[in-house]
């Protein structure tokens, strides 16, 4: 269960400006389940205390949390330009969702998809370092060596990339599947980074974000998170 000040559940239903909702509520306008609250600050949970002003409930979004495994060909915005499809068509939601961070087009995988703006920017920030796992066949036979240079970091037009885990899952006939964990996310990372070391890429497929594992799901099958793996995201 999540909570949030009363005067910005109201502002974020779009009743009126933060400061307006104060006053409407210190005016004794606002109830929380049938009980007039004037106190500024109080805590509710808005998706399910019932929050009435003058006796009519605010329609407080409900916060859908979708899990997506992006098949390749699909692009990672809400919309494009081009007019290709996008992860919002995949995921056809009645909700307005967007994803959280980016897959390249040729990239499959993991994708995560909210109308949760506040987690979304949070999960996107670089301060909270999340973790997000690929699978990766590069061309050629990666040695130890090269997996511990991409482990320790290399060098990349934006500069040094931040410690890495790197396993070789296995390797033979003139390519490699590696396991890749980084925090950062800067644009076709990986990508990058296996180029840098003389290891192109032949296709990458994100399989972990955080504690969160695709698991089962196939391309382009989607479902929805745990009321607790949402609460462990936060
Ligand atoms: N790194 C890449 O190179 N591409 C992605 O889509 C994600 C991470």
């Amino acid at each position: 269960e999540r909570t949030e000040r009363l005067q910005k559940v109201l502002a974020q239903a779009g009743v009126a400006s933060r400061r307006k909702c104060e006053e409407i509520i210190t005016a004794g306008q606002v109830t929380v389940n049938g009980v007039v609250v004037t106190e500024l600050g109080t805590k509710v949970d808005p998706d399910h205390d019932r929050i009435e002003v003058n006796g009519k409930g605010i329609h407080s979004e409900q916060k859908v949390y979708i899990m997506l495994n992006k098949p390749i060909g699909v692009v990672s915005t809400a919309s494009d330009p081009q007019g290709r499809k996008t992860v919002v068509d995949v995921v056809g939601s009645e909700q307005r969702v967007y994803p959280v961070g980016r897959l390249d087009l040729d990239t499959s995988g993991l994708l995560l998809m909210t109308n949760d703006g506040e987690l979304a920017n949070g999960m996107m920030h670089p301060r909270h370092e999340i973790d997000k796992t690929y699978r990766a066949w590069v061309r050629g036979n990666v040695s130890a060596e090269t997996a511990k240079q991409l482990a320790i970091g290399v060098e990349l037009e934006d500069g040094p990339t931040a410690p890495a885990k790197i396993k070789i899952v296995e390797s033979g006939k003139g390519e490699t599947l590696l396991e890749i964990t980084i925090h950062e996310g800067r644009n076709r990372q990986v990508r990058r980074m296996c180029e840098a070391v003389g290891h192109p890429v032949k296709s990458l497929h994100r399989t972990q974000v955080a504690f969160l594992k695709l698991g089962r799901l196939r391309y382009g099958e989607m479902r929805e998170l745990t009321a607790q793996e949402v609460e462990r995201l936060y």
